[in-house]
């Protein structure tokens, strides 16, 4: 029978619900907290009904510290409310069927993956000095899944193609292994299906899924410890500890390099750390040209090279804001049928333009950082010594301050003790080659770029 203190329960639970779905993330909310009932409060305990046992060890285990100051705040007390969580005994209403089955199984091998883009594939990806080493580390996970680099762990600013190149691996995969099981996910997504295998009592199956996977692609890390916490971030370890045991390839996709990752777990960093890390860099105009003759290509729209360019130079920001504003002079043209002037394209990317938000690097900062990387003081950099030892370093500075900067070939010529321009352009032809065909210049130039870049 109703009393006034089953009221006063039912009505702090239900203002106490909006404050913790602030608190507790939208997953459990919905999860959890939603189908949770208030019984009784009897000024020291509140007791609350819980529809099965899961719930019931999820919201003790990682949220009870949050509902009892959550309840205390709300009748004024010092001290947390303790609660006690029961399990109904009333038999759980049957989910419909579709529900029970509303996570798709996360792959497709032969024959096509459904989950993955099928504009994403390694043929559509434009090869260059801002992604060689992250495109040449993927393709060889790609052809050797769990054996070359694990894990892969691809990190950039946003819009550069970290998706594209994940999902490549994933498609080349799938056609070189028809038999292989390519699992692509957002973190976001992993850590929803957790918890909703948890709340209908399905983790056998949760872990059963992911113990047969072998090729992990894993999209955006960085949310892993945002959405949950501590609980994503354990669940996210295990299913990662138990393939990459079992020689199962890992890839990673994260928009800060693993150390600037917000994660309670160091081992779980240091495990990150453990297998290859390679980054993306904002495109130079002759790769957005390059990409952006890729895009027509592929949709067969014709647009004239120079407007191209044009939209090129004028769009210096990430790659998806570069097809964007593509995509509007295209739309533009066939909308109004028109002829595209530059005047008419400046107009019209005009939203679009703004330039990247990359550290810009100085002549001094490379110089700096070459000499003490390398071990070669800076005044031989820049002085006029012709030895080996002092050569490879100055060229390689040479080009990363071709790289980084937008000095001109002169101007770096300059720095670099008064050199003509065609040292420079010679020195960085050479380490140019070396990158593309030498693995340890390639890894040498790759790191000291994220250094410089301070990404
Ligand atoms: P991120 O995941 O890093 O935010 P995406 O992978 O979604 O970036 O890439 C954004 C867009 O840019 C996609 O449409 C992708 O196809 C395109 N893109 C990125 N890098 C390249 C590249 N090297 N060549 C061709 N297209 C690219
Ligand atoms: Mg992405």
């Amino acid at each position: 029978m109703p009393n006034r203190g089953e009221a006063l329960c039912k009505q702090l639970w239900k203002t106490a619900l909006p404050l913790l779905a602030e608190r507790v993330g939208p997953v459990t909310y919905d999860g959890f907290l939603r189908n949770v009932k208030a019984l009784s409060y009897d000024g020291e305990t509140f007791v609350l009904e819980v529809p099965n046992q899961f719930a019931k060890a999820w919201l003790e285990e990682h949220h009870s510290g949050v509902i009892g100051a959550a309840l205390a705040e709300l009748l004024q007390r010092d001290e947390p409310v303790r609660l006690d969580l029961r399990v109904s005994d009333r038999q759980p209403e049957p989910a419909p069927p579709q529900l029970l089955e509303a996570t798709p199984p996360a792959a497709e091998t032969a024959g096509g993956n459904r989950m993955l883009n099928p504009k994403y594939t390694f043929e559509q990806f434009v090869v260059a000095d801002c992604n060689r080493f992250a495109h040449a580390a993927a393709v060889q996970v790609a052809k050797s899944p769990g054996k070359s680099y694990n894990p892969l762990f691809i990190h950039s600013k946003v819009g550069l193609g970290k998706t594209h190149l994940m999902q490549a691996i994933g498609h080349m995969v799938c056609k070189l292994y028809p038999s292989a099981r390519v699992v692509y996910i957002s973190a976001e997504d992993f850590v929803n299906e957790l918890i909703t295998s948890i709340r209908d009592n399905r983790t056998e199956a949760f872990r059963r899924k992911y113990r047969t996977v072998d090729v992990w692609l894993v999209d955006d890390i960085q949310f892993i410890a945002a959405i949950e916490g501590p609980v994503s971030e354990e669940a996210f370890f295990h299913t990662f500890n138990t393939l990459y045991q079992n020689d199962k390839q890992v890839v990673i996709a994260s928009d800060c390099p693993p150390r600037h990752l917000q994660l309670i777990n160091e081992r779980l960093r240091s495990r990150l750390e453990m297998g290859i890390v390679a980054d993306l860099r904002h495109p130079d105009v002759e790769t957005r040209i390059a990409i952006l003759e890729k895009k027509v290509q592929t949709e067969e729209v014709s647009i004239p090279r120079e407007i191209l360019e044009l939209i090129a130079k004028e769009v210096e920001s990430n790659i998806r804001v570069l097809e964007g504003a593509l995509l509007n002079v295209c739309a533009y043209a066939s909308l109004n049928n028109v002829e595209l002037t530059p005047e008419l394209v400046k107009e019209i990317i005009a939203p679009y333009k703004g330039s990247s938000d990359q550290h810009r690097v100085t002549l001094e900062e490379i110089v700096d950082y070459v000499s003490k990387q390398m071990a070669c003081s800076k005044e031989d950099i820049l002085g006029p010594k012709r030895s080996k030892e002092i050569v490879w370093p100055r060229q390689v500075a040479m080009y990363l301050s071709r790289e980084l900067t937008d000095n001109s070939l002169a101007e770096i010529g300059r720095f670099f003790g008064n050199r003509d321009h065609t040292t420079v352009m010679h020195a960085y032809e050479k380490v140019s080659n070396l990158v593309a065909t030498d693995e340890k210049t390639l890894w040498l130039v790759n790191d000291m770029k994220s250094a410089l870049q301070g990404s």
